[in-house]
């Protein structure tokens, strides 16, 4: 029986560290907000739209909400942007993704100030991580991180196989774990005998965006697995990328989803918004 990784735990402690840290902060004058802008009304984004909210509330710092219309140009987003880059109480800028396909992703993502990219997306954070620089860290691979920490799971000398190669998730977390002196191994939709390098990890972790992909025949006995993937199954239900009931018995430790990798997001974004608020 494989050790249940508490996402929702574990986000909870982080949480209430850096409501304390953001206190002290507050108490040497250091404050500051986040800027939320979201485009159009996804559903799915308006949720985390108002999670993040809700989490700055919680950890006690200001958050400006931008809820613009689903036709609003990309030349009107890069506007907001830039005043935002000038405003100094602003400490981050969250635009929340995806946008709608009239607006170019990378060319907004490029416009916000790397002092305040607190999702850790501009290519001088992810430059700064690669080369192990101070920066923002993108935040599910860092609270994936948090998550192997906090639970005492040893990454140092480990075989790491992360499956997706995604910017926001897989290429970040196989630095990140590099970082942690693992031996990582990049597996994507072109590689060959998926299974077979799976059952090699000794860490693995599956950010392949398919409901239910990752069986017991990826799984060597004793790995930990950390389950990244999000979806609603056919009754609504969160399911996530790993068919959990089947990994569950052969692992040593497994994310569950929902209450595994999910909640540490908001906690590491959070975590960002500290870190920027403390370099002024
Ligand atoms: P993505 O679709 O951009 O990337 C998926 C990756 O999986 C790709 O790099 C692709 O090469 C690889 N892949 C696809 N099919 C494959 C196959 N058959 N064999 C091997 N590799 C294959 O997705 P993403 O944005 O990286 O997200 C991955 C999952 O994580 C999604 O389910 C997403 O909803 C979830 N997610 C969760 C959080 C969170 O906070 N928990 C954050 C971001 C993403």
């Amino acid at each position: 029986m494989a050790k249940i990784i508490d996402g929702k735990k574990i986000s909870q402690e982080i949480k209430d560290e850096l409501k304390e840290k953001a206190a002290s902060l507050q108490a040497q004058g250091k404050t500051g907000a986040l800027a939320v802008i979201q485009v159009g009304e996804d559903p799915a984004s308006s949720v985390y739209v108002r999670n993040k909210k809700n989490a700055c509330a919680y950890i006690g710092i200001d958050s400006l909400a931008y809820e613009l219309p689903e036709e609003t140009t990309e030349e009107e987003l890069l506007r907001l942007v830039a005043e935002l880059n000038e405003k100094e109480q602003v400490k981050g800028i969250l635009v929340q993704l995806p946008l709608p396909a009239h607006i170019c992703e990378d060319k907004v993502i490029q416009a916000i100030s790397p002092k305040k990219d607190v999702d850790g997306f501009h290519p001088q954070s992810v430059g700064a991580m690669t080369i192990g620089e101070p920066g923002f860290l993108s935040c599910t691979p860092a609270g994936i991180i948090q998550l192997l920490k906090r639970s005492q799971v040893e990454i140092e000398g480990k075989h790491c196989v992360v499956i997706g190669r995604s910017n926001i998730v897989g290429k970040p977390m196989a630095l990140l774990m590099l970082r942690e002196n693992a031996t990582v191994t990049i597996a994507h939709s072109r590689t060959r005998n998926l299974a077979e390098l799976c059952k090699q990890a000794d860490i693995l972790i599956v950010a392949i965006g398919k409901p239910r992909f990752i069986g017991a025949e990826y799984v060597k006995e004793g790995a930990v697995v950390i389950d990244v993937g999000i979806h609603r199954n056919e009754n609504n239900k969160l399911c996530g990328d790993v068919r959990f009931e089947e990994v569950e018995p052969i692992a040593s430790a497994i994310t569950p989803v929902p209450g595994g990798v999910g909640p540490m997001t908001i906690a590491m974004l959070m975590s960002n918004c500290v870190q920027s608020i403390e370099e002024g």
